[in-house]
């Protein structure tokens, strides 16, 4: 069993042929409204990989707060530590030109809420297998959650993204960490305190250090990219779902996961299914 503590926010997606300038109103092309957040989608890359899932999280009082909860619920993740709090859901308000350029402005909402654990998220915790989070919502809440994991014996797997300044002590309260190359050169030497982390490049697949110098690495599977959004999170979450096999299995089903999701657009709706990632591992 995998908890995630972590974010879950709705994209607004605005494509525009040409970005107004302050002041001015254009005509825009299309609109989509697309769940998301790191927190979400890795603990659905997870349940789709074949893992018992609870997810730890906030959603707000706004018409988003019903869909983002039934997006979760409908892929088979637990909601029952899904809190509704006062004021908006996270947003990300995203504008995609004509140039393929996108800006994007990120609304914390409810997740900039998710200070603190109650009693409930710590029972769960304790009783869990993996934790999982990554740094989209506070920190204090982040670090609540991995030091119970720790005193419990629950494995903490840390997605340090949004890359931060974090304290000590968050390190030291990882077992593994999983980064991609940007995070991996800002991050430098804090990493050393892991015992366990992978690094993802992209096509080139991923690798893993471990204790005692041990090292592995996994090519990138070949596959015709559509859309590399949400590869991040489906490696993480299938990695987290693959973890009691070892570090060699669990890296091959994250690269394959990983890959599969840049084959379709968007980020949910891109995660593969345990039978996708079978077939591909199979070929
Ligand atoms: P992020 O999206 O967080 O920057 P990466 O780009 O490193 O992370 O992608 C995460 C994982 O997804 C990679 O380790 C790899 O397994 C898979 N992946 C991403 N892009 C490709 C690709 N073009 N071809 C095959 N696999 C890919």
């Amino acid at each position: 069993r995998i908890v995630v503590v972590g974010s879950i926010n709705m994209d607004l997606v605005t494509t525009v042929g040409r970005r107004p300038a302050p002041g001015e109103t254009v005509s825009g092309e299309d609109f989509a409204l697309v769940p998301g957040g790191k927190g979400s989608n890795q603990a659905i890359a997870a349940r789709r990989a074949g893992a018992e899932v609870d997810f730890i999280g906030a959603v707000g009082d706004d018409v988003f707060a019903g869909e983002l909860r039934r997006v979760l619920a409908d892929a088979g993740v637990g909601v029952t530590r899904l809190r509704q709090v006062k004021g908006p859901s996270g947003i990300a308000a995203i504008v995609v030109d004509g140039a393929g350029e996108n800006t994007i402005i990120v609304v914390g909402g409810a997740n900039s809420r998710m200070t603190a654990l109650a009693a409930a998220d710590l029972a769960l915790i304790a009783e869990a297998d993996v934790l999982l989070c990554q740094l989209e919502i506070p920190v204090p809440a982040v670090l609540a959650a991995m030091r119970h994991a720790r005193d419990h014996e629950t494995t903490v797997v840390l997605n340090p993204s949004p890359v931060q300044d974090l304290p000590a002590e968050v390190w030291a309260a990882a077992d593994i960490a999983v980064v991609n190359e940007g995070e991996s050169a800002s991050i430098g030497a804090a990493l050393d305190a892991v015992p366990h982390v992978i690094t993802t490049l992209g096509a080139a697949g991923a690798t893993y250090r471990g204790p005692d110098g041990i090292s592995l690495s996994h090519p990138g599977i070949r596959v015709e990219v559509v859309d590399t959004t949400g590869a991040g999170d489906t490696f993480t979450g299938t990695l987290a779902a693959h973890w009691h096999a070892g570090p060699a299995t669990a890296l091959a089903w994250a690269c394959a996961a990983g890959a599969l999701a840049t084959t379709k657009l968007g980020a949910s709706a891109s995660i593969p299914n345990l039978h996708e990632i079978e077939r591909a591992l199979a070929d």
